[in-house]
């Protein structure tokens, strides 16, 4: 990880956690980190949208420094789209990062590139940040057309966006293969294809924005891999699903610096 791009841990609660259950693992996580964690590492949790008030209400209340996140939205201010959110409701929350694309909502919603630029500039335009979620499958791994499958992903969700802002967004690279299911990528794969997407990030917004733009590793980080994969050159942090329902796996992660 570059010195200059302090690292982003996030939880991705998925559709887990009421918000009774929401509130006690913030406060289990707020007894678990302090100031040096902090200080080294963003941290940022996305609870379910239920849990959004109530998790706001304890971060802000108790002065917690963890950020608040939600795991995607709809890119439409408002109107008749039943059972979405909207980007200006997640900004009145105080919600700072937007998981956009991921794997998930690709595969199970049908979530599409062109829909994925759209929520991308929607949260921007609200003061938030976009998590980009970009990754192969096993299929295109093995074909070898897992580096195709990001540039198109990144050159397609970045589309029309200015230099300045896609330099302050993140990029969550996490091969498809490798989410939920325990296996990881080694620390040599997750860097070079890191550093690939870092570079399509160069080709589409020039150096000083791909020098700048935060890089995480997603799929299946847990504490024992946390270090040897957040240490490399171009993973600037992580994107966690399942060990970030646990209060303490997540902060172990958020302490690998430590391991
Ligand atoms: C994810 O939800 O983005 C994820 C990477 O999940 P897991 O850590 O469980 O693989």
């Amino acid at each position: 990880m570059a010195a200059s791009r302090k690292p982003l841990i996030s939880g991705n609660w998925k559709m887990h956690m009421n918000h009774f259950e929401a509130i006690q693992i913030v406060q289990t996580l707020s007894y678990q980190l302090d100031e040096n964690d902090y200080g080294a590492c963003d941290v940022s949790i996305h609870p379910p949208f239920t849990d959004l008030r109530s998790v706001q209400t304890v971060l802000e209340s108790d002065r917690i420094p963890v950020l608040l996140g939600a795991q995607h939205c709809h890119f439409e201010e408002k109107g008749a789209f039943t059972g979405e959110v909207s980007p200006g409701m997640l900004e009145k929350l105080n919600v700072k990062y937007v998981i956009v694309g991921h794997s998930e909502r690709r595969e199970v919603f049908g979530e599409e590139d062109e829909m994925i630029n759209a929520k991308v500039k929607a949260v921007l335009k609200h003061s938030m940040t976009p998590i980009l979620c970009v990754g192969e499958t096993i299929e295109e791994r093995e074909a070898d057309k897992a580096q195709e499958k990001i540039q198109s992903q990144i050159q397609n969700g970045l589309k029309g966006i200015g230099k300045e802002r896609i330099s302050s967004m993140v990029i969550a690279y996490e091969p498809i293969w490798a989410i939920g299911t325990g296996m990881t990528a080694t620390p040599a794969d997750a860097q070079e294809m890191c550093a690939f997407a870092r570079g399509c990030v160069k080709d589409v917004a020039g150096n000083a924005a791909g020098d700048t733009i935060r890089i995480q590793y997603g799929g299946s980080v847990k504490p024992v891999n946390a270090a040897e994969l957040l240490t490399q050159e171009d993973i600037d942090g992580a994107l966690v699903g399942g060990a970030s329902l646990d209060a303490e796996n997540f902060s172990r992660i958020v302490k690998y610096r430590l391991h």
